[in-house]
């Protein structure tokens, strides 16, 4: 039995499906709001309508944003820059952002190959990068160590070989079947200046 009015219970669950968050955090979250109501609630309820309206995928790299091309995208700081940074997904670009790697620029997949999971290269922007990839002198292909990652590194790798552009990775630092957004940003800024020819 529900022991709250169903727009309760409804925040509730919807709270409950986000990632680190269960049925018994969202039930504290949404009592936290509701005690909160003018100062948190209301201006929370504000800033999910306008993200709402506002989120757009940028046409270039893959980021989420509320403009397109994104504010990375649109840096004249970083127009110049010859390395493109290949990640899997946008938690992963935000994670090097947030680690202050430079005036990079970046190229969200959208995951990873995953022949069981039937995600082919199809599924993923590989044709975007690869017609991108003229325009820089290095790829980084920041993607995780796991297998897939990994499968799908050395699947750009033969597709840009002709092309000669020097394509690295991510090094030292980088657990096994570890995942970028997990790590700090001292670790992850060290991978990335450590990094490998492929
Ligand atoms: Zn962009």
């Amino acid at each position: 039995m529900p022991t709250s009015g169903p727009e309760i219970e409804q925040l509730i669950q919807l709270l409950a499906r986000l990632p680190g968050l269960g049925p018994r955090s969202a039930r504290r979250a949404v009592l936290h709001l509701i005690k909160k109501k003018e100062q948190l609630m209301l201006p929370l309820s504000a800033a999910l309508d306008r993200a709402v309206a506002a989120v757009t995928v940028c046409e270039v790299c893959g980021n989420v944003d509320t403009v397109s091309p994104c504010h990375i995208c649109a840096d004249p700081r970083r127009a110049e820059s010859g390395m493109l940074i290949v990640v899997e997904d946008v938690a992963d670009l935000w994670a090097l952002e947030r680690a202050g790697v430079g005036a990079v620029r970046y190229h969200v997949l959208g995951g990873v190959l995953s022949p069981l999971d039937g995600v082919g290269p199809d599924d993923l922007t590989i044709d975007a990068l690869l017609r991108r990839a003229p325009e820089f002198t290095e790829i980084v292909l920041a993607v995780n160590a796991t297998v897939e990652g990994q499968t799908t590194a050395h699947f750009i790798t033969d597709r840009l070989a002709p092309s000669g552009i020097r394509i690295t990775r991510l090094a030292h630092g980088v657990p096994v079947g570890g995942e970028l957004d997990y790590l700090d940003e001292g670790t992850l800024s060290q991978a990335l200046r450590a990094r490998t020819a492929l």
